[in-house]
């Protein structure tokens, strides 16, 4: 494993952390262009009640607003941007990272049941797209640390709802089964 990669993959944990304390799904992200951190998200979904908020959306939503990071009209203002997140990006998210030319992903654990970059669908390059280019993505990095900081999670909302078989839960269960 290269310790680059790790350690920005260490930064979106962070991330993935701070959504965990604000009890959201655990997943964090960061953006890195030029050998910085341009952007950094977490998972936002139960705050804004908006099945959307994907970290990776509201790190992208981030960087295209801001002048400074895109200063012009660009088909594909990602391609010199490499993306860090503790999840394997969802089908919606990796069909948006295509969609902005994104250079390349490193995840953490995949993603049994949402995985838009072969978990599922390979919507990052398995799939022929006529204009946008494939991009490359790789699991395994603090692979662990993704799958125990979902559990924690999983763990408290468990203890914490009436209702002792939630959805949510049993979609954990599928993922950490087939890890
Ligand atoms: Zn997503």
């Amino acid at each position: 494993m290269d310790p680059d990669h790790l350690q920005w993959m260490k930064e979106a944990m962070a991330m993935a952390e701070e959504a965990l304390a604000a009890q959201e799904v655990p997943v964090g992200c960061v953006f890195v262009r030029d050998g910085q951190i341009i952007a950094k998200a977490r998972n936002r979904t139960n705050q804004l009640r908006n099945a959307t908020r994907h970290a990776e959306l509201e790190a992208i939503d981030e960087i295209l607003a801001d002048k400074s990071l895109t200063p012009e009209k660009t088909t594909y203002p990602l391609s010199t941007t490499t993306l860090y997140v503790t999840v394997e990006p969802c089908i919606m998210c990796a069909s948006a990272l295509r969609q902005l030319g994104i250079k390349e992903v490193f995840y953490g654990c995949g993603n049994e049941r949402f995985g838009g970059c072969g978990s599922v669908l390979g919507v990052n390059e398995a799939l022929e797209h006529p204009t946008h280019p494939s991009y490359r993505a790789t699991g395994g990095y603090c692979r662990e640390e993704a799958i125990m900081i979902l559990r924690r999670f999983y763990i408290t909302e468990n203890t914490n709802a009436p209702v002792p078989k939630s959805k949510t839960n049993r979609v954990l269960k599928t993922e950490i089964d087939s890890l």
